[in-house]
């Protein structure tokens, strides 16, 4: 067993640590409404009710209501069944729109879609990683079944506008789904201002398990099951997740009390403090998208000529978690899409880590950072001269 207690965990835009008060609701769950939603006895309905909590906290988190929550297995599952369900939803258009910053759950599927003949348009950023609206307003066609836009990156943390984009989407009459994975629970969603159809979220970013997450479906618009069953009113077939969705309920009933508090605050300090210290430590390093409106959490940090990869793995001797790029996608070879597209060179992405901090980041973390990096840069250096 590994022992977690010393280890400084700074790559919650990966994966987050279970919320205690999750931990605890899932261990009760476990025990006591190991019930199928489904059936009609006593233990059944125990764990219906668990649900239908779950998706009222979940529902609030974001502004919408209980019956526009709809439970996935994770956030790819409801990014897939968000763009295979407009699709299907306006059968004459095989037209998308989508950003060239996207993550790899959806652009993998949007690869597949054009070797299917569906046409997807990528829209560049700018070095800051944002989106042109003028790029956005012209690339819409009487094609277009669906413009798809992440909330917020989950690389350099950078916000898209998305209320604005939505508002475009929704004055041209076109569908518009936001993968919001990195965003709920970060920032504070409101849907019943926010003209967007479909919203895409998923449990692990917010302290709940893995294995869940949630489609938002606009009520009114009527999308088709990706997978078929009686479940989630017809909507999502499969025998529910109760201990995952259990989590997710409590994570978002946590995460509203948190945004309340402006806890978000805190976290923007103390990612301050650790971008400050290390532009001053070494002042060749730069933060990638550091002019754009960012996640409280999230530091994209070019450190020059150095191996990312290298540095990872020295940090993790030193016990501290932090990525490269994306997790999901880093294989250590490949230059990560999101920063070739705001113009850095494959040297300066492959030179680039990425600290994710979460409300349980404590300042003795970034000073643990700060103390260790200059040696290990120093021994990279010398091992590159
Ligand atoms: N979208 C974004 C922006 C993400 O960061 C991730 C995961 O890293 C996903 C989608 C996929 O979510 P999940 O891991 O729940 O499938």
């Amino acid at each position: 067993m590994i022992a977690t207690n010393t280890i400084v965990y700074l790559d919650n835009n990966s994966t987050t640590a279970i919320a205690p008060e999750c931990m605890a609701a899932v261990a009760a769950s476990l025990q006591d409404n190991f019930g199928n939603p489904s059936s009609k006895h006593r233990l059944g309905e125990a764990a219906k009710l668990k649900v239908l909590a779950a998706r009222a906290q979940v529902a609030a988190l974001v502004g919408a209501t209980s019956p526009e929550i709809v439970f996935t297995s994770s956030g790819t599952e409801a990014i897939h069944h968000a763009i295979l369900g407009a699709l299907a939803l306006c059968p004459d258009k095989s037209h998308i729109i989508t950003s060239v910053v996207e993550h790899p759950s959806q652009l993998a599927l949007l690869q597949h879609l054009e070797g299917q003949g569906k046409r997807i348009t990528y829209l560049p950023v700018n070095t800051c990683g944002q989106l042109n609206f003028d790029d956005l307003s012209n690339a819409i066609t009487s094609d277009t079944a669906l413009i798809s836009l992440m909330w917020a990156n989950n690389e350099t943390g950078a916000l898209f506008p998305i209320a604005k984009a939505a508002q475009i989407a929704a004055e041209k009459g076109v569908l518009f789904h936001t993968d919001a994975v990195q965003a709920v629970g970060k920032v504070a969603i409101d849907l019943s201002q926010v003209p967007v159809d479909f919203l895409s979220l998923s449990g692990h970013k917010l302290h709940a398990t893995k294995g869940i997450g949630a489609l938002f479906v606009r009520k009114g618009r009527k999308l088709p099951p990706v997978l078929f069953g009686h479940q989630e009113r017809g909507r999502r077939g499969g025998t529910e997740n109760v201990p995952g969705i259990i989590a997710l309920g409590v994570a978002a009933e946590l995460a509203m009390t948190e945004l309340k508090l402006q806890s978000e605050a805190r976290v923007a300090a103390l990612r301050d403090s650790l971008e400050q210290k290390i532009l001053a430590l070494f002042p060749w390093s730069s933060v990638n998208g550091a002019a754009s409106e960012r996640l409280a959490g999230t530091s994209s940090i070019c450190f020059g000529g150095i191996d990312a990869d290298l540095l990872i793995t020295k940090l993790d001797k030193a016990e501290i978690c932090v990525s490269a790029g994306a997790a999901c996608t880093s294989t250590g070879t490949e230059p990560s899409h999101v920063l070739l597209a705001m113009g850095l060179s494959p040297e300066q992405a492959a030179a680039t880590i990425r600290f994710s901090l979460s409300r349980y980041t404590k300042m003795e973390e970034i000073d643990r950072v700060i103390e260790v990096l200059p040696e290990l840069i120093d021994n990279l250096l010398a091992e590159a001269a």
